[in-house]
């Protein structure tokens, strides 16, 4: 493969570093290095026309990489069942080139140590991320697997870097910092960059080939499902950071949701997913020389996880329902001032406007439609009087008492309503003038035959008096004149000395 091949690996364009954090970086001296041997087989990496006994050669002269490289070769996942590997060359030509530069890569982190920090979480990271990379890559681009394992196992180099820099608040940092995200973003603020663009710039003057470098440097951002490589590697990271999270099931639940999502391009369950990495991690360990990860039971996490994310659907349905009986409750509370803007607050009937936009819509109705329609105007007789014998409230309570009799007096279909203090308006609808007689003659009986309060032990009986208007009377152009025509023929009674009914006749 051409180095002009392997760029074209990720061809992903990464922003250039801040200027200000470049000139730090260049200048830094304390900057992780690689051992010798790994720098040797870099400066190999560079060069397209390097065998594979080059390669070997290099390496031979670290013993102790050499043997890590063999124990890479004889481990279950390169070994496949095949005959031991002895020498160095024998594992090269196994592991391929890029699988050699992952283990010399990953023998070298071992060997680098920054600062006072402890580094096994970032190692333990860079191991199950690369294993959940190289695993997530054998199955959506099986010949960029063990690629993606480097760059996934190099992708937080760029800490070691930011450590350098910056040693004491990037420290205080890290400590800080809840989680992976959190850490990029906090770096965003001081650095204007995050960790990943710096490890790029690291990893390229350890003279990394280019592709790797631009890999590291692409480990961040928004999963894309369009590049597998990119989804590989974008994954890699919170598979592991669920994996090392102090409460797993939690993590491994925002997983499962995000592997859910990604079923179409992604022909990996999670499970099968951790399963491999537990598999594979052994040997990775080993390798890397570092303090194991936890080992979880994945199957009861990840059932805890499922059962954690059957729990987020009931809450989910729960808010469902508490925001439908919200807005049940709006729409009660909506009808309620609805009514109550259509209702006269002290009889509780139809207040005049409602009745006057009702009886509006009956009259154009009944126009168009050829139908009847009858108003009865009523006025309580001699109202004031009771007033002022007994007092404002008794006359709320005649008022209050008087709707009710109203309201038994009327059929259903009527409207009765008050038009102002003691008087009342019935609107009868495909009621002539015969109908509307009969509802006013139940009213006067109702009001003789029972008083409607008693006052100082006494029964308060009123008299009313009652106009009728009927469509059929007159050609009445509005609701305006037929209610006039009702409240004249009242005007009638009450002239001839009130307590009767009296219908339209024509006459003012
Ligand atoms: P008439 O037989 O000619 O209709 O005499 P009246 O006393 O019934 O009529 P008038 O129009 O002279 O007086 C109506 C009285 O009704 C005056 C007013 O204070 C009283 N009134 C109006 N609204 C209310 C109310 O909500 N509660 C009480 N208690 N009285 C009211
Ligand atoms: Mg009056
Ligand atoms: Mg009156």
């Amino acid at each position: 493969m051409t180095s002009c091949e392997r760029s074209a690996v990720l061809s992903l364009h990464l922003p250039p570093l801040p200027e200000k954090i470049s000139a730090r970086l260049s200048t830094c001296n304390s900057l992780p290095s690689l051992p010798a041997a790994a720098a040797r087989v870099l400066m190999l990496a560079r060069h397209d026309e390097a065998s594979l006994i080059d390669y070997a050669e290099a390496i031979e002269k670290d013993p102790a990489l050499a043997l890590r490289l063999l124990s890479l070769a004889n481990s279950s996942y390169y070994s496949r069942g095949n005959v031991e590997s002895h020498t160095c060359r024998e594992a090269v030509s196994r592991l391929g080139l890029d699988a050699t530069l992952a283990a010399v890569m990953s023998f070298s982190l071992a060997r680098i140590s920054a600062s006072a920090l402890n580094l096994d979480p970032l190692w333990q990271r860079a191991i199950i991320a690369s294993l959940a990379s190289r695993h997530l890559a054998s199955r959506l681009c099986p010949e960029k697997a063990d690629r993606l394992f480097t760059i996934s196992l190099l992708q937080d180099i760029g800490i070691l870097a930011a450590i350098a820099l910056n040693e004491d608040d990037y420290h205080r940092l890290i400590i800080s910092a809840e989680g992976h995200d959190s850490l990029v973003a906090a770096e965003h603020t001081l650095y204007g960059c995050d960790h990943a663009l710096i490890g790029a710039w690291l990893a390229n003057s350890w003279g990394l080939p280019a592709h790797l470098s631009r890999g590291i440097g692409s480990t961040h951002g928004a999963l894309d499902t369009k590049t597998p490589e990119a989804l590989c590697l974008r994954l890699s990271g919170p598979v592991a950071d669920a994996w090392l999270s102090e409460s797993p099931a939690r993590s491994l639940f925002r997983l499962l949701h995000r592997f859910e999502t990604l079923s179409d391009v992604l022909p990996v369950s999670l499970a099968s997913l951790l399963e491999k990495v537990q598999r594979d991690l052994p040997d990775m360990v080993h390798l890397l020389d570092i303090t194991a990860p936890p080992k979880y039971d994945n199957q009861s996490l990840l059932e805890e996880a499922q059962q954690h994310l059957f729990r987020q659907a009931l809450a989910l349905t729960a808010r469902l329902d508490t925001q439908e009986a919200e807005l049940e409750a709006l729409h009660q509370r909506q009808t309620e001032l609805e009514q109550r803007s259509r209702r006269d607050e002290l009889t509780g009937l139809a207040n005049r406007a409602w009745i006057e936009s009702q009886l509006k819509e009956r009259f154009r109705l009944c126009k168009e439609q050829g139908r009847n329609l009858s108003v009865v105007f009523i006025d309580i007789d001699h109202f004031k009087r009771l007033n002022d014998c007994y007092g404002h409230l008794l006359g709320d309570q005649v008022l209050e008492s008087f709707a009710a009799a109203l309201q038994e007096s009327i059929r259903e279909g009527d409207l009765a309503g008050r038009y102002g203090g003691e008087e009342f308006l019935v609107v009868l609808p495909d009621e002539q003038e015969e109908g509307a007689m009969a509802m006013a003659s139940r009213l006067t009986q109702r009001l003789t035959s029972r008083p409607l309060v008693h006052a100082e032990g006494m029964p308060i009986h009123v008299s009313v008096s009652i106009g009728i208007a009927c469509l059929e009377h007159a050609d009445f152009c509005s609701v305006r004149e037929l209610i006039d025509a009702a409240d004249q023929s009242m005007y009638r009674v009450k002239r001839k000395g009130r307590g009767g009914t009296a219908t339209f006749n024509g006459q003012p």
